[in-house]
Parts: C-alpha cells; sequence; structure tokens
C-alpha cells in the first residue's frame, strides 16, 4: 500500500501515522514523489481501511499496490537508484561499460585484458571464476583461485572487479570483489539471494533463461527484503523458439522494467546472442532504448578461449563497440523519458 502525502505534512500528524502503521507491524518506506513525500507500507495491509487513512488531513491518496514485489517497485520508491560499485556509478543516466573474459584463465590473460579494455573505456572488469557450465566435462573455472588473478588484474589495472557466486560457501572469496554476479541459472536460488540480501556489496542478478520480468523482480525483492538495495538487474537472453541465436535478447525488458522499477538495467549481449558478430547492434539497441550498462565478453586470443569463445570480441573488436556505444548515448532514452 502506499500513502501519498500533501506537501509539507504537519510533522506531528505524519509521526501518529508513521508510528499507528509500525504498531500494526508494517515497515514503512519514505520516498520522495515528483513533490510529495510517499509512504510505501510493507507487510500483510489487507485489515487496513484505506478510507480511514484517506481521510487523515495530511493524505492526498492511498493506493494499493498489486504488485508482490515492493522494494523494488517505482510506485514505492519513484527515485532512480544509483549503485556505486567502488566509486563506478550506475544508474539514473550513470553508464557503465563491464567488459573482459568469461573465464578467469590466467595473470596474464586477466592483466591484459584489463588493460585493453579499460584503455577502450570500459570501467569495470569482470571474469568468472566459479562457473555454471551446461556439460560436467567442461572447464569449471579456477574457482578461488580464479579470483585471486582477478583480483591482481584488478589492482594492476584499478578497475572494479566483478564475478559470479554459485553458492554462499564461496562468499570467503569474495572479500576484493566489487559487485557479485548471480547469474541466470541462480535467479530462484532464494537461499542465496536472502544471503546475498545481508551483504553490504552490491548484486547483479541476471535474468533467467526462461523467467518473466515480474519473476525477475521478485527475486531482486529477497536481496532487498534482507536489507541490500544496491542490486542491478540484467538482462542476458531468454529462451524462445528462435534457433539462430543462443538466446533471444528481450530488448523490450528495458522500457518495461524501467516502467515498473527504480533499479539500474544491465544488458549482456554476448550471453544472448551467443555469437561475437551480433554483440554490437545488439548493444548499440540496448543502448539506444536506454539500458544503464553493458556486460561484453572480450579475450584475447576468442578462438582459444576456454569458454563461450564463439561470443567474444578481440580487444580490437571491442574497442570498436565501446566507440560506437559511447557516440550513440547522447542519443538514447533518458531518465525522464521513461517518466
Ligand atoms: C556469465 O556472465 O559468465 C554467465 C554465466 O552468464 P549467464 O548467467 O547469464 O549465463
Ligand atoms: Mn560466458
Amino acid at each position: 500500500m502506499i500513502i501519498v502525502l500533501k506537501k509539507d505534512p504537519d510533522k506531528m500528524q505524519l509521526e501518529a501515522l508513521v508510528g499507528w502503521a509500525t504498531n500494526l507491524g508494517l515497515s514503512i518506506n519514505q520516498s520522495e514523489g515528483n513533490s510529495n513525500l510517499i509512504l510505501g507500507l510493507i507487510g500483510d495491509t489487507s485489515a487496513v481501511d484505506i478510507e480511514l487513512i484517506r481521510a487523515l488531513e495530511i493524505v492526498e491518496d492511498v493506493k494499493r499496490i498489486q504488485e508482490p514485489y515492493k522494494k523494488a517497485n517505482r510506485k514505492f520508491n519513484n527515485t532512480n537508484s544509483v549503485v556505486d560499485v567502488s566509486g563506478v556509478l550506475i544508474g539514473n543516466g550513470n553508464f557503465a561499460i563491464c567488459a573482459g573474459p568469461c573465464s578467469v584463465e590466467s595473470e596474464q590473460q586477466m592483466i591484459s585484458v584489463a588493460q585493453d579494455v579499460k584503455n577502450s573505456g570500459a570501467t569495470l572488469l569482470r571474469g568468472g571464476a566459479f562457473k555454471p557450465r551446461t556439460s560436467p566435462y567442461a572447464f569449471q573455472g579456477l574457482g578461488g583461485d580464479g579470483i585471486k588473478l582477478l583480483v591482481e588484474a584488478k589492482k594492476a589495472s584499478g578497475l572494479p572487479a566483478v564475478t559470479e557466486i554459485m553458492e554462499i560457501s564461496q562468499l570467503k572469496y569474495f572479500e576484493d570483489i566489487d559487485l557479485i554476479q548471480v547469474g541466470a541459472r541462480n535467479m530462484q536460488n532464494f537461499q542465496l539471494l536472502k544471503e546475498l540480501g545481508l551483504s553490504k556489496k552490491p548484486i547483479l542478478l541476471k535474468r533467467g533463461l526462461a523467467n518473466t520480468i515480474d519473476e525477475l523482480l521478485m527475486s531482486v525483492e529477497y536481496i532487498m527484503a534482507g536489507g541490500n538495495s544496491n542490486v542491478i538487474l540484467c538482462e542476458r537472453g531468454i529462451r524462445t523458439f528462435e534457433t539462430s541465436t543462443r538466446n533471444t535478447l528481450d530488448i523490450s525488458a528495458i522500457p518495461v522494467l524501467k516502467k515498473k522499477t527504480h533499479l539500474p538495467i544491465m544488458i549482456d549481449p554476448s550471453h544472448a546472442s551467443g555469437s561475437y558478430t551480433l554483440v554490437k547492434p545488439l548493444a548499440m539497441a540496448s543502448v539506444a532504448a536506454g539500458c544503464d550498462s553493458l556486460m561484453i565478453e572480450v579475450h584475447g586470443n576468442p578462438q582459444k578461449a576456454l569458454c563461450d569463445g564463439a561470443q567474444s570480441l578481440t580487444p580490437k573488436k571491442f574497442d570498436d563497440v565501446a566507440k560506437a556505444v559511447f557516440a550513440l548515448r547522447p542519443y538514447s532514452m533518458k531518465p525522464e523519458d521513461f517518466e
């Protein structure tokens, strides 16, 4: 339920209203609307008499929220969130590219690719160490040792590091990681999401292969309900009947999510397409449609990559994509275009 207050509400009456809701066991989320203060009541509001609240002097309007997600809901908080990943801002007009290989393979590979993507304008470095692979016989990643190499490349390049966690017991390796990724296959691992809700670190939550936008929002609500609002949503392609691409990039997820949530959106054209030739058009389309960031796989020698070589760009090709994206940015959808 949300309560829109009149301008400059009387402080005593506001305190009384907040106290009454708290006594009912509800938690209250306060946010600034266009010009009015908005109270979002979270909890079981079924017994609350809407007309009674509407009659209060300081109240302009009361609405029941149908959606089961609250903290992620734009109706609860109409201020675009900005996530700070160790100084790199994402959201509300702040744009960032996260780039790097699918998997961490060696120190030399990581340090060299980190410098390359940084020179092209990427401000976050990715590299998988715990890899969710479809086949148990495929390269599973270097695990904790891989994270150490990623952190070496972070130190050498100065780029904050992004990598995937698959289960909470791995959290001990993530101390020097700046943005923790939950992969598509774990989007509904609710226990993992709950634990990450207790973390102070920013979390990147990828949409599942066969999950709806509302399911993505319910999953991020698990993290936010635990107290961690530093979250970024990532569209990385979904399963459809189309077989020409690895997945189908759901471009409409950008405007749809912008309407439903205040959270920043990252688009991953690499995993969405499965082909390096498709990364540039999909990246440009996503930027035009108003995404807040991109995740792009880059490898010094894609033909030799231990994972996802077919979709990985060479540093030179990445440079071309980055240039195109930055040139397009002034013409892309702005936060205010979604209001
Ligand atoms: C990845 O980013 O390394 C990855 C495995 O992506 P996804 O979870 O989207 O498949
Ligand atoms: Mn990959």
